[in-house]
């Protein structure tokens, strides 16, 4: 489990699976392997599982803790939630001790004060709900749940997030809308100030109304760029798009703006998907970013 201290703020990360995930070649549909040669780290065993040829893939709550507030940022794939289709097969059925992880961090799922999604796919909502008598309950009763008005708006329209990526609509449905029915949600705009010091931004592409979290706390900061970037190795690639990214153009954008924030401010990069230790700093150079693991910031392991 690992802590990080960003002001007066702990961030921990809850573990729902640490696994091989998808081939680079499928997931990034500009890839070139000559990309191992650009930083010795992005061939790491942390981020490269060699024996499959792919990428490490960690599915993760960033949680902030702080006073009296419990805050869930994303919250994974879920149990019992049935995802046949091929490419999400990964995430079908599953039955992880991701709650037992939460509580080995001290909290119990009625602690949570709020939960946070940078968007609504189908790895960032899971545990938005669980399965009681068969109904999909949500998972922090006592929780708000903070959703992008953009980003709910897309899933909801006609035209929207349905024609895209049509699996992701049952995830709509089994992980979303019971939480809007049991009236837990606050839908923010961008540049909301959710509370002092953390704040949400519209950071779209990925999805039409992708956000990410920035959090500043004494002199540090932190961002919590959802799947403005899912590996390490498009900090060094900008232009590489995930294949499940809507607008290539906004997408891109998104991204570089992400890593200036990070290396202008020096704020801790918190993705949701980096192998260990799942953060780090950015560096930019002449002629693009490079990445530094924040392997000396975790304060427990
Ligand atoms: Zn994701």
């Amino acid at each position: 489990m690992s802590t990080f201290k960003v002001g007066s703020h702990f961030v921990t990360r809850i573990e729902e699976m640490l696994t091989p995930g998808f081939l680079p070649e499928f997931l990034f549909p500009d890839f070139d392997k000559r990309v191992f040669l650009q930083a010795k780290l992005l061939a790491a065993p942390r981020f490269w599982h060699a024996e499959s040829g792919k990428v490490m893939s960690s599915m993760h709550s960033w949680m902030i803790r702080k006073d009296r507030h419990v805050i869930l940022i994303d919250t994974g794939c879920g149990n019992d939630k049935s995802r046949a289709l091929p490419i999400f097969q990964r995430f079908h059925q599953l039955h992880l001790p991701y709650l037992d992880n939460l509580l080995a961090a001290g909290v119990k799922p009625e602690d949570v004060t709020m939960v946070i999604c940078t968007h609504l796919h189908v790895d960032h909502v899971g545990w938005n709900t669980r399965l009681v008598n068969g109904q999909w309950v949500p998972t922090f009763p006592n929780a708000r749940y903070i959703f992008s008005r953009r980003e709910f708006e897309h899933w909801q329209s006609p035209t929207g997030g349905g024609i895209t990526l049509p699996e992701n609509m049952a995830v709509i449905a089994d992980s979303v809308l019971p939480i809007v029915a049991a009236g837990l949600v606050d839908f923010v705009d961008d540049g909301a100030q959710i509370l002092p010091g953390l704040y949400f931004e519209d950071a779209p592409g990925h999805t039409a109304g992708h956000g990410m979290i920035k959090l500043e706390s004494d002199r540090d900061a932190a961002v919590f760029p959802g799947d403005s970037l899912h590996q390490p190795m498009q900090v060094y690639m900008t232009d590489w798009n995930s294949r499940f990214c809507e607008s290539a153009d906004q997408a891109r954008t998104t991204r570089r703006a992400v890593l200036d924030y990070c290396s202008d401010r020096k704020a801790l990069l918190l993705p949701a998907h980096f192998g260990a230790p799942h953060g780090g700093y950015i560096t930019r150079h002449a002629t693009g970013y490079g990445f530094k693991p924040a392997d000396d910031l975790v304060v427990s392991g």
